[in-house]
């Protein structure tokens, strides 16, 4: 019998990572061009019939080399601030290849499953969470407000006498959120069988916070209402600007109606460390539930979120599996004398997924490897960017800045008496940085008002990254206003 060829491939893994290293080191020095400089050129090399017999790893590895990792994406670029997304560290992308061959799976009784719960309890501990709070890991902010709102939905209808993950929603529920919060709270409400409509908009103040007084008057008038309240939703870092809602202020009003308080920090949790913000985040220990990302700003490979709920048992009524035959042949921790012995803690019957990676290996390798201070640097330093920006934004007589700066995002524009339409003018700017390529925020809408936004997350995003960007707008609003 021939072996097959992907046997023998393991023995030359050491090769294939140096050659795949040089490849990846050489793309993060950002010389070559933009994918779509010259889009026919890798597509037509990549486009093809389905092959009916192999080439064998060492061309496929050739063509990753050549034609992928050149044409790959701008998002791990230090001048890349669009969204609320960047690329690993260094370590989070080895300790996520080392988590996918070593374990490929979080169960069983491994050193990575180990670090699933310290990194956890590591994660929670550094963004002050309440030392209760029980956490899980899945996919990203999507899956991790998915489970909290589930979680929040259990807890909601078991008040109520009704098992909500065996019977189903059987009332018309409501969340209540602002027009800032993420539009996967929305969609959670969707899959949860809520409604996208059950997301109640509650008013915002002038720099985009929740009103605690409207969400009070709204939930006063649900009082006695044919609905079942779910969750009051505040957000930690909204995705526009950056905003905190008064999360004291959100938790007593919860408290006081016996609703479920759920904190959305996908993005901007780890602000907490920054001591010019950390007030902002007063009652984040009042939260039933809490979501941060750690592929945002603590640099992890996308891929993961956290989830923490003030109780995991809420968690497992929510979302067990059913009768648990799987547990047949394993046996009692003390007991078990093989890493096979045992599954661990059933973060499975936590959540939504079943095959899941060891995910809490890489945010303990990205805690460790430059501890709470580190993290703290980067997030006071990413913050201090958009301040400056802001301070440039005041000076200078062509630039506007449109909302103060609470954490990584600044939302300015580039003015000129003689434009008539700002917010053109604005999208030209920003389309011709991304020609040129080297500063890349995104826009957002501030009201009527377009604003360039750029989000500093990336760790290897620095200060002078922050100035160039706003060198840029200048000189392109300025080479723009020549025209007019
Ligand atoms: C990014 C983000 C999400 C969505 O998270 P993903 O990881 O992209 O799924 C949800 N809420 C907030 C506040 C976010 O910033």
């Amino acid at each position: 019998m021939n072996m097959p060829p992907e046997f023998a491939e393991c023995d030359n893994l050491p090769h294939f990572l140096m050659q795949l290293g040089n490849e990846l080191q050489r793309f993060l020095r950002f010389e070559h061009g933009d994918a779509m400089d010259e889009p026919e050129l890798w597509q037509s090399a990549l486009r093809g019939p389905l092959p009916e017999a192999g080439v064998g790893i060492g061309p496929v590895m050739d063509e990753i080399g050549r034609y992928l990792i050149p044409n790959g994406s701008k998002i791990p670029h230090p001048g890349f601030s669009s969204y609320i997304t960047t690329g690993p560290t260094t370590l989070g992308a080895l300790s996520n290849f080392a988590a996918s061959i070593a374990a490929p799976q979080r169960l069983g009784l491994t050193a990575f499953q180990f670090l699933e719960e310290q990194s956890l309890q590591w994660l929670g501990e550094m963004l002050a969470l309440a030392p209760h709070m029980k956490g899980l890991y899945s996919s990203g902010g999507s899956v991790a407000n998915l489970v909290a709102l589930g979680a929040a939905r259990q807890w909601a209808f078991e008040q109520i006498g009704i098992d909500p993950a065996r019977d189903g929603v059987l009332k018309p529920c409501r969340l209540y959120a602002t027009a800032s919060s993420h539009r996967t709270i929305h969609r959670a409400a969707a899959v949860l069988g809520l409604g996208r409509n059950a997301v109640v908009a509650i008013k915002e103040d002038r720099d985009g916070r929740m009103c605690g007084d409207d969400l009070q008057r709204q939930l006063v008038a649900d009082t006695n209402s044919h609905y079942l309240p779910i969750a009051v939703v505040a957000t930690a870092g909204t995705t526009g600007a950056g905003a905190i809602d008064p999360l004291r202020q959100l938790a007593d009003i919860a408290r006081a109606h016996k609703i479920w308080f759920h904190v959305d920090g996908a993005y901007g949790l780890p602000g907490i460390l920054d001591p010019r913000v950390t007030p902002l985040y007063d009652g984040l220990e009042l939260a039933d539930s809490v979501v941060v990302d750690p592929h945002k700003w603590l640099g992890a490979p996308i891929g993961i979120g956290a989830t923490f709920v003030r109780d995991r048992d809420i968690l497992h009524r929510a979302f067990a599996q059913g009768a648990a035959d799987y547990l047949e042949g394993t046996v009692s921790e003390e007991q078990a004398q093989s890493s096979l012995d045992g599954l661990g803690i059933p973060y499975a019957d936590f959540g939504v997924e079943l095959s899941s990676p060891p995910r809490g290996a890489v945010v303990w390798a990205l805690i460790k490897e430059i501890g709470k201070a580190g993290m703290r640097e980067r997030i006071c330093r990413h913050n201090t960017m958009a301040r400056g920006i802001a301070e440039r934004a005041r000076a200078h007589p062509n630039l506007e800045l449109v909302r103060e700066p609470t954490l990584s995002i600044c939302c300015f524009r580039y003015v000129n008496a003689k434009v008539s339409d700002l917010n053109a003018f604005n999208r030209s700017i920003h389309r011709q940085l991304l020609r040129n390529g080297e500063n890349m925020p995104s826009t957002t809408m501030l009201g009527d008002t377009l604003v360039i936004r750029p989000c500093f997350i990336g760790a290897r995003s620095l200060e002078h990254h922050a100035e160039e960007l706003v060198d840029e707008v200048i000189a392109i609003g300025d080479a723009l206003s020549k025209n007019l």
